[in-house]
């Protein structure tokens, strides 16, 4: 029923998600250009900026940058956390909010690295982002290309100790090549800790031909290689790989009924 789980996103949303004028330019800027609405949902955001809180993530890859709203809410997130981090005693008293007085030596600054193939939505996702405060290409920088024709250069710039690893891979660009985008998630990360998120992943499976029947006569396809159609996806090709740990959990909200697979390096 996705009209009760919009309901209920815009319930918690006006709660639990904190207004953001950057956030909602992107959304309205990004409409008035003719960009299509599949950017993730303001919950789905603030869901992936906790997750980069949580995972204490300073160096975050996007595949998939679009007009800059997930970008934006991952750089958010970083800011913060190297706030804190240079600000915080560990304690909430507020006097000592702007005092670095804590001794850590300061954090450096994190940065979202996020490629798309369309040079229009990069140049519309700079702008979006620079109207919301992010510094372009220090805190966000959007490589313009083919994903798998950047990746390589990421991995030959990491091995060149031009670049630092990731700790934090967001996969959210065509569903064809989940599997590859993941691939290099797990190749360009720091390592144990380092998390790669696929977006999408349980509508790929639907429309991927992985699923079929409807109701109660559903059921899913494991006989499709004999049937000469597209072989092992993106699940089983991550339930083989040895180097990390993974889940795939199945949303709803405003963005319709899917699902998200995400790893843990081993
Ligand atoms: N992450 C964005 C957000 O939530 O704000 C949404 C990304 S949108 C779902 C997917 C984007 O991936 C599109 O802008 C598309 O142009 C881009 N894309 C598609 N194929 C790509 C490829 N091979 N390499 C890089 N980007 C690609």
């Amino acid at each position: 029923n996705v009209h009760l789980a919009t309901t209920i996103d815009t319930h918690t949303e006006l709660h639990l998600v904190r207004p953001d004028p950057g956030l909602t330019h992107t959304y309205s800027n990004s409409t008035a250009h003719n960009i299509p609405e599949i950017a993730v949902s303001p919950s789905q955001g603030k869901f992936l900026s906790l997750l980069t809180t949580i995972s204490s993530a300073r160096n975050v890859l996007e595949i998939g940058t679009l007009g800059g709203y997930s970008s934006i809410c991952f750089a958010r997130a970083l800011k913060a956390a190297a706030h804190n981090h240079n600000h915080d005693n560990g304690t909430n008293d507020q006097e000592n909010e702007h005092k670095n007085t804590n001794g850590r030596s300061p954090r450096p600054k994190g940065k979202v690295t996020s490629i798309e193939i369309d040079p229009a939505r990069r140049e519309l996702s700079i702008q979006n982002l620079t109207h919301a405060n992010v510094k372009v290409p220090e805190e966000a920088e959007v490589l313009l290309g083919a994903a798998l024709d950047v990746l390589p250069r990421l991995g030959t710039e990491i091995e060149a100790g031009t670049r630092e690893r990731f700790d934090f891979v967001f996969v959210d660009a065509d569903w064809e090549r989940q599997w590859e985008y993941f691939d290099w998630g797990v190749k360009l990360c720091k390592g144990r800790g380092s998390v790669v998120y696929v977006d999408n992943v349980v509508r790929a499976l639907i429309e991927g031909g992985f699923v079929e029947g409807e109701g109660r006569g559903v059921g899913f396809r494991e006989d499709r290689e004999k049937e000469g159609e597209r072989g092992e996806g993106l699940v089983e090709k991550v339930g083989r790989d040895g180097r990390v740990e993974a889940v795939v959990m199945q949303t709803v909200g405003a963005k319709d009924y899917d699902g998200f697979l995400m790893a843990v390096v081993k």
